[in-house]
């Protein structure tokens, strides 16, 4: 049963400030609401305050440099989908925005709202983790910058404090010379949660590997870098046994649960094969 509308107030904050005061007066965001609505309509949004955050102009747009890209938490999946030079430059990004939902969800959902639901299902987690991103988060107090792979920190638990919004994520343009990976694996090619999901970046010199980054989601309470893989493949030559050392060592780094997407066996026999497609491609 939805939500009882009376249990809740909304407001709107036309400028940073006065959205700031709010969040610490208790307020919590809603930006595209995609994943608010959702919990609303099934009777499991808390009541209290919201604050629509759609306005805020420092939270949007997507601002590249010869140094770094930012790209603001109002930035919808379809805006990236479309930005020429951040999907060249991040491949993974512009993949996993064409997966998220469907058109309507990639028009109104924003990167923002993605990383402060800590869903582990989330699509766009694992690609800022391989490309080694950071966040700013924006208070009263001012604004922090965090490793992006430590701001999630268990199953919907993040750094971000209640007087806290995610302003941006920042991003180095320094993969160009590596190979870009992206698998989401659901029930459909739309409209589908994942049960498993890896980003992948490698760079290879005579068919071995000089450096490797992957990172699965869907399977475990956060999105997760496989650093046990990373390290077994980093300077090994791409070949059969390799790849099959890497997939075994794969159990070490993710750790899928039963649910009602999938089994645990599943994930991780699906994952391994994801990471067999990668490695099979960068040769
Ligand atoms: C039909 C459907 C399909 C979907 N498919 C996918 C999918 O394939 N992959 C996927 O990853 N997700 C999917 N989602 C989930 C959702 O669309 C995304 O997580 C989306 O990015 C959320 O962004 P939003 O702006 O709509 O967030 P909101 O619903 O507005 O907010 C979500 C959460 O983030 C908080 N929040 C939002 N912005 C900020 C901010 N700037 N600072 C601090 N906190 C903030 C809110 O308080 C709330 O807790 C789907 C949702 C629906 C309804």
């Amino acid at each position: 049963m939805r939500g009882y509308l009376p249990d809740y107030t909304f407001e709107s904050a036309n400028s940073l400030k006065k959205a700031l005061s709010f969040c610490e007066a208790g307020a919590k965001p809603f930006a595209g609401g995609t994943d608010l609505m959702v919990l609303f309509e099934a009777g499991l949004l808390a009541p209290g305050k919201y604050l629509d955050i759609s306005r805020l102009k420092e939270l949007k747009g997507i601002k590249n440099s010869k140094t770094q890209v930012t790209l603001g938490a109002l930035t919808t999946y379809s805006q990236i989908r479309n930005h020429l030079i951040l999907t060249k430059q991040f491949p993974i990004l512009g993949l996993a925005s064409r997966e998220v939902g469907a058109l309507a969800i990639q028009n109104r959902g924003t990167i923002g709202g993605n990383i402060a639901n800590a869903s582990p299902a989330a699509d766009f987690p694992p690609g800022l983790l391989v490309y080694d991103a950071k966040i700013q988060l924006i208070s009263t107090k001012g604004i922090r910058t965090l490793d992006y792979n430590r701001f999630h920190l268990g199953y919907k638990k993040t750094e971000l404090r209640q007087d806290e919004l995610v302003l941006s994520v920042s991003l180095k343009p320094e993969f160009q010379k590596y190979h870009h990976f992206w698998r989401k694996v659901g029930n459909r090619r739309a409209q589908a949660i994942s049960k498993t999901m890896m980003a992948g970046i490698a760079k290879t010199t005579k068919k071995t590997i000089q450096d490797i980054r992957i990172a699965f989601g869907s399977v475990g309470p956060t999105a997760a870098r496989c650093y046990h893989v990373e390290s077994f493949l980093k300077g090994k030559a791409i070949n059969t046994q390799n790849i099959q050392e890497a997939k075994q060592l794969l159990s070490k780094d993710i750790h899928p649960i039963d649910d009602i997407r999938s089994t645990g066996k599943y994930r991780l026999r699906v994952s391994q094969n994801v990471l067999e497609e990668f490695l099979c491609g960068i040769g």
